[in-house]
């Protein structure tokens, strides 16, 4: 079978997830996990992410009742959450149908709950804004939300979540300030309560309670632009690679690629590789950010086109057509590819395109 007419793939290490899903777990010991599978599991394959994870995932996190569906459709038994609840009144009968769990984050989606004639009982997670300002309720809103959702026949269990907006900073006040709001907005309500996500789970132990939701982290790479030691223990879970496509010698004063962006300053091996900002490799990503050819490490250069990256082989007497490169994965991680593109892995990761097939190391993901 051909699965493409070009090189290119994204490799996925479904060990890799569940080992940093077991590292998550471990990072919060009495706490359950929600594994967050939303966006295609960060680019990764939702169906087989949430396979490899079944047997020991507490449960799923997901954008919409369409990602819950396809994981339902699939065979995925385990709690799935979605994360921003239902969009229309109408999603409910979903929701009972599949047995899926919804954030409540407005006073609509409370009412709609209410309202709600389920066949059978519902469970919600009530989000609280506590400093994100996206969604959620007041924090003094909770009290009376809960009260109304614990008093109705049709709602079983209950959970208080509430969101981030900088726990990849560890350390920073914002995040003590948040912690400080939830407490205060639960103030003598008996409840289980989420408010990690990976960088939380990785930097702000005050924060696990009973339910975290790791994300980014399953992926392998680490929520934080410094090193903090829980997240050296994460391994990379995608590796997108593809392979040389033309190998050339350029003299000095010679450019390459549109807008002549790279200009040689000495005799310039330049190797052709096939990826390019339509696979979803960043098209601002300029000279310099690291890519790897047969394991070594070089660097970019010119600017990124639709289906071709130019990259530097000098001193590379060896390299020939069809020699891997490595975009991002195990040798170059994809933070620092972020980095240089003033971007970040999760963006990377999402951003990989339909025509780059995914391929799990046992297995093709996907029809
Ligand atoms: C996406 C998401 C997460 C996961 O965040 P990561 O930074 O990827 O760990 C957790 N909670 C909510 C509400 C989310 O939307």
């Amino acid at each position: 079978m051909i699965n493409s007419a070009r090189p290119l793939r994204a490799r996925i290490h479904l060990d890799a997830i569940l080992h940093n899903y077991r590292l998550a777990k471990r990072l919060a010991p009495s706490a359950r996990a929600l594994a967050v599978v939303k966006a295609n599991a960060y680019g990764h394959g939702a169906v087989e992410v949430a396979r490899a994870l079944a047997s020991e995932a507490d449960g799923f996190a997901v954008a919409s009742v369409g990602e819950a569906l396809e994981l339902r459709e699939s065979g995925i038994a385990n709690p799935i959450l979605l994360l921003e609840g239902v969009f229309a009144p109408k999603e409910i009968a979903v929701v009972d149908r599949a047995a899926l769990t919804m954030v409540v984050h407005c006073h609509e989606q409370l009412d709609w709950v209410l309202s709600a004639r389920p066949s059978r009982l519902l469970d919600c997670w009530i989000k609280i804004d506590s400093g994100m300002h996206r969604v959620g309720l007041a924090p003094e809103a909770f009290g009376a939300s809960h009260a109304r959702l614990a008093a109705c026949p049709h709602v079983a269990r209950l959970v208080a979540m509430s969101h981030f907006a900088r726990a990849d900073e560890p350390g920073h006040p914002y995040t003590r300030m948040q912690l400080a709001v939830f407490e205060r907005a639960l103030d003598g309500v008996s409840i289980d309560a989420s408010l990690a996500n990976s960088a939380a789970i990785l930097a702000w132990p005050d924060a696990h309670r009973d339910w975290t939701r790791p994300g980014i982290m399953l992926y392998g790479a680490s929520p934080f632009v410094d090193d903090v030691p829980a997240a050296t223990d994460l391994r990379p879970a995608m590796t997108l690679e593809s392979a040389l496509i033309s190998v050339r010698d350029l003299a000095p004063g010679e450019a390459v690629g549109y807008g002549g962006r790279f200009v040689c300053d000495r005799p310039t091996r330049v190797g052709v590789a096939a990826v390019g900002y339509a696979d979803g490799y960043p098209r601002h990503a300029p000279d310099g950010t690291p890519v790897a050819v047969k394991g070594r490490i070089t660097r970019i250069i010119g600017r990124v086109s639709m289906d071709m990256l130019t990259l530097d082989l000098t001193g590379m007497d060896d390299a020939r057509i069809g020699d891997r490169v490595e975009l991002w994965g195990k040798t170059v991680s994809a933070n620092d590819v972020a980095q240089a593109s003033d971007t970040i892995a999760y963006q990377l990761f999402t951003g990989v395109s339909r025509r780059v097939p995914l391929i799990a190391d046992s297995a093709r993901i996907g029809s």
